[in-house]
């Protein structure tokens, strides 16, 4: 699988042609203001999509509309299907951009759940799009694909999913005991 699917529940939109998302969200939020209809709207993006110009059209569009229950989450993990995005189209400073475009800014931790957590449930000010901005690791906890930019997509084989779900399993032990001593 290398795109969400909408049997996810919650996923309206699983687009596949890069950029497309954060457009149609702002057209969702902006249907659902119209409609006073009280719903979030959630979009998670890819660092390396935004090369796509659409999504720069889209951020400027959320903002004019000050559309304050419209959140995106940005994965920056500085990697995208051909490689570094500093070196197929370089997007930084990423903060700095959304906020010239109007939105509030949050950057996170992006595998800590608690920071994560507080970033989407706290309030952006009044008529501002949220932007989190997560800061993440490609294949994060999983020896072979940690940062390693080929896994943008294909599927593992058998003995390289034992290993991925055993590394998991063994972090996810470690992080238990973690809790339980703190
Ligand atoms: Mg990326």
């Amino acid at each position: 699988m290398g795109h969400p699917t909408r049997k996810v529940k919650g996923v309206e939109v699983n687009t596949g042609a890069l950029g497309h998302g954060l457009p149609i969200a702002v057209g969702m939020a902006l249907a659902a203001r119209m409609d006073k209809f009280p719903a979030r709207v959630f979009t998670l993006m890819g660092d390396g999509e935004l090369a796509e110009g659409s999504n720069w059209e889209g951020a400027q569009a959320a903002a004019h509309y000050g559309l304050d229950r419209l959140t995106v989450i940005l994965d920056h993990n500085n990697l995208q299907i051909t490689g570094a995005t500093r070196d197929v189209m370089s997007n930084e400073p990423l903060a700095d951009k959304w906020q010239a475009f109007g939105w509030h800014v949050r950057t996170v931790a992006g595998h800590d759940y608690a920071a994560l957590t507080e970033a989407l449930t706290t309030p952006p000010p009044a008529e501002m799009p949220l932007c989190v901005l997560a800061e993440t690791v490609k294949g994060k906890g999983i020896s072979f694909m940690e940062n390693v930019g080929k896994r943008h997509h294909g599927v593992p084989s058998p003995e390289q999913l034992a290993t991925a779900l055993a590394e998991l399993d063994a972090a996810e032990t470690r992080l238990r005991g973690e809790e339980v001593s703190a």
